[in-house]
């Protein structure tokens, strides 16, 4: 299975003495529990979130001397126990064909991550199809066409500047006609103009309920981990925008440093249906919330 990532862990740095070694034990004191915070907000955690963490850690055992090691358990302990709710697969339903609607900025890896799930829907012996609803950039047509050959599953799409709201319907048509489990509609990320991408959004989920009113099933918001907090702005922007049910954090195999999560589901607790941990194809875990805090705290 990929890693969570080769992050240095949080309490690496705080237990390191001038002389090379490491401290043993430390009193978790207001001092200890100040540079705490530091590192936690540091690691794009917030301010709220690591003030709650900090907090959680010395109840019941404020003024305690305790060995490193246990320090590093408990915190781990306290960002798992935040993330077990929020780790969840992308639920599936009997519905037939499933909308899967997914949006995200420009760049956050949507087409990468639509590719992977086509993949790895198609490995567990769905038959899945993806519209390339983001109609206006032909790059993006294009790169998503790619992947689709890739995880072996065809992509719809449509003329250059067309409306996505009309592909989208005939996207889930042909998926109707050809006994689809899953349709995987691609969606334009531009935020530059949010009254438009809100219409665009808004137009898509309208005409494709024509046919299924119960569609889309679930939305996906991709957002790239090594944005930091900037990813806690963006679920802001795309819950107005559209019926959010889910996420996918991407780049996590880099030098992000992944609080940002704890911050997310703190503060909006949304599934984490997956996180993605490169740029290959089977680039694509399950969240994990323990192995997730051990990484992070390390
Ligand atoms: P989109 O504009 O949102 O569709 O983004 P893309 O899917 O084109 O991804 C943007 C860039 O991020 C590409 O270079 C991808 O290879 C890269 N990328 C996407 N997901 C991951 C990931 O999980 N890890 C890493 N390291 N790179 C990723």
């Amino acid at each position: 299975a990929p890693e969570t990532g080769q992050r240095p862990g949080l309490l690496g740095r705080l237990f390191a003495r001038g002389d090379g070694r490491t401290v043993v034990r430390r009193t978790l004191d207001d001092d200890m529990l100040e540079q705490l915070e530091e590192l936690l907000i540091a690691s794009d955690m917030g301010v709220d979130t690591a003030l709650r963490v900090t907090a959680n850690m010395a109840e019941g055992r404020y003024g305690k001397k305790l060995s490193t090691e246990e320090i590093k358990q408990l915190l781990a302990q306290e960002i798992a126990r935040i993330m077990e709710p929020v780790a969840k697969p992308m639920p599936l339903y009997p519905k037939r064909p499933q909308v899967v609607l997914v949006v995200g900025v420009n760049g956050s890896g949507k087409t990468t991550t639509i590719g992977k799930l086509a993949s790895q829907f198609k490995a567990a012996g769905k038959k899945v199809v993806i519209a390339a609803g983001d109609t206006f950039r032909a790059a993006a047509v294009e790169q998503l066409q790619v992947w689709g050959d890739r995880a072996g599953v065809p992509v719809l799409t449509a003329p250059e500047g067309s409306d996505p709201a009309s592909l989208a319907f005939d996207a889930l048509t042909k998926a109707q006609a050809d006994g689809a489990d899953l349709l995987m509609i691609d969606t334009a990320g531009r935020l530059q103009n949010r009254a438009d991408l809100m219409e665009e959004l808004a137009k898509i989920v309208r005409v494709i309920r024509k046919i299924d009113e119960t569609a889309p099933h679930n939305t996906l918001l991709v957002l790239d981990a090594t944005t930091g907090q900037n990813a806690l702005s963006q679920v802001e922007t795309f819950r107005k925008l559209a019926d959010v049910s889910g996420l996918v954090m991407t780049k996590l195999d880099g030098t992000a440093k992944g609080g940002v999560l704890v911050a997310l589901a703190d503060k909006f607790g949304l599934p984490i249906h997956a996180i993605g941990v490169g740029e290959q194809i089977d680039d694509l875990a399950p969240f994990d919330p323990e192995e997730f805090a051990a990484a992070l705290t390390g």
